[in-house]
């Protein structure tokens, strides 16, 4: 079987670097905010080309806090796209504001900007774009509205680290991000840990005590803060993991570019790169086919795993039942024909032929 992500082909590659990090860490014998995640905070501050950098528990967390940080809540509304994981609006839900969900382009699979203003009222604080699978989305129209209605814009770039819009990093495209590295991510840690890039110092102060109690100071609350802090075992094997980034990204970029450049089956509508090759970091490579349930199992017969990201949109969730009778059509088509193909830094070069060569043999 070829597996969808070989996590622990993955990390073996830096098995030494990981347990010399671990030692450090034990011998130190300062376990939490320590040296190691200061370190890994200047390091990704200066991959994504922020001033700040702070590290939290994980990607959800990221994005609660920056939406905590700028006092978005009750009565608020921040604009999502109904088309991501639901990480991203379960954080709007947490500050007690409102989602509003906008429909993506069926091409991309990302926010489309054309159908943002129409949903801006006198309630809306902020712009949350998701880079989902990896794709930045197309940030100049979205721009153009936050400078018009004076709104924050906030990176969801759980799938997105080392993405390049336009000559710049993803995590460097509007007011703040969240980055997750769960171990799945393109930068993944041996468990939950995540990230908050902003070049905003004011929200930066705010966010490094929110994440630590609302604390600056120990035994000083300036907050009703939380406990969520980047783990310092995991920031040694991040910095180790960040060293390999853009080449890894670099050869999921060749397997898509084989994919895209080779797969040709009218039954298989590949994904579509805009605004250049370095726009996409591939954390999936997502085909859309009208008979999935078959499509996945001719995969199966041909011993290749294949995932789907994702089965259920957000608003069909029981999570969100208060939303069972709205209507995103090209969302629900979008989450009823992807399927997820193999893609990885680890991923053979003939496993990559030998998939595509499955694919066009599909009927
Ligand atoms: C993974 C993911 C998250 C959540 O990150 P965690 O670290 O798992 O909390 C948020 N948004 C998107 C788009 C994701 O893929």
């Amino acid at each position: 079987m070829i597996p969808f992500l070989d996590l622990k082909k993955i990390n073996l590659r830096h098995e030494e670097a990981i347990l010399n990090g671990m030692k450090d860490v034990l011998h130190s014998g300062w376990y939490v905010l320590g040296q190691e995640v200061k370190k890994f905070e200047t390091d990704f501050a200066n991959f994504t080309e922020n001033k700040y950098c702070l590290g939290v528990a994980n990607g959800l967390d990221a994005l609660e806090l920056i939406i905590r940080g700028y006092d978005i809540g009750i009565g608020d509304e921040v604009i999502v796209p109904s088309n991501t994981y639901i990480a991203s609006i379960l954080a709007v839900s947490a500050n007690g504001a409102t989602p509003i969900l906008v429909e993506p382009n069926i091409l991309t699979y990302n926010i489309d900007p054309a159908k943002i203003e129409e949903k801006i009222t006198s309630n809306t604080k902020a712009i949350m774009v998701v880079h989902l699978y990896g794709q930045a989305c197309n940030m100049d129209p979205i721009r153009y509205l936050a400078q018009k209605y004076n709104l924050k814009i906030i990176e969801d770039c759980a799938q997105s680290h080392g993405a390049i819009y336009k000559g710049k990093m993803s995590g460097n495209l509007g007011d703040a991000a969240a980055f997750s590295f769960y171990p799945g991510k393109n930068l993944g840690a041996l468990g939950d840990a995540g990230a908050i890039t902003t070049n905003d110092e004011e929200l930066y102060k705010k966010l490094f005590a929110l994440r630590n109690y609302g604390s600056n100071k120990k035994y000083e609350n300036l907050y009703k803060g939380y406990n969520s802090r980047l783990d310092e075992l995991q920031a040694p094997i991040l910095c180790e993991k960040l060293r390999y980034l853009n080449a890894d990204n670099k050869y999921r970029r060749d397997i898509a570019n084989y994919y895209l450049d080779n797969i040709s089956n009218e039954n298989v509508i590949l994904p579509v790169v805009e605004n250049g090759s370095e726009s996409h970091v591939w954390h999936v490579f997502v085909v859309r086919v009208t008979d999935r349930e078959r499509f996945m199992q001719f995969m199966n017969d041909k011993r290749i795993q294949t995932l789907i990201h994702y089965p259920i949109p957000p608003h069909k969730q029981e999570a969100y039942k208060e939303w069972e009778n709205m209507s995103f059509p090209i969302s629900e088509q979008i989450h009823s024909q992807v399927v997820s193909i193999p893609i990885s830094p680890v991923l053979e070069m003939s496993d990559v032929v030998y998939i595509t060569e499955a694919i066009n043999d599909y009927r």
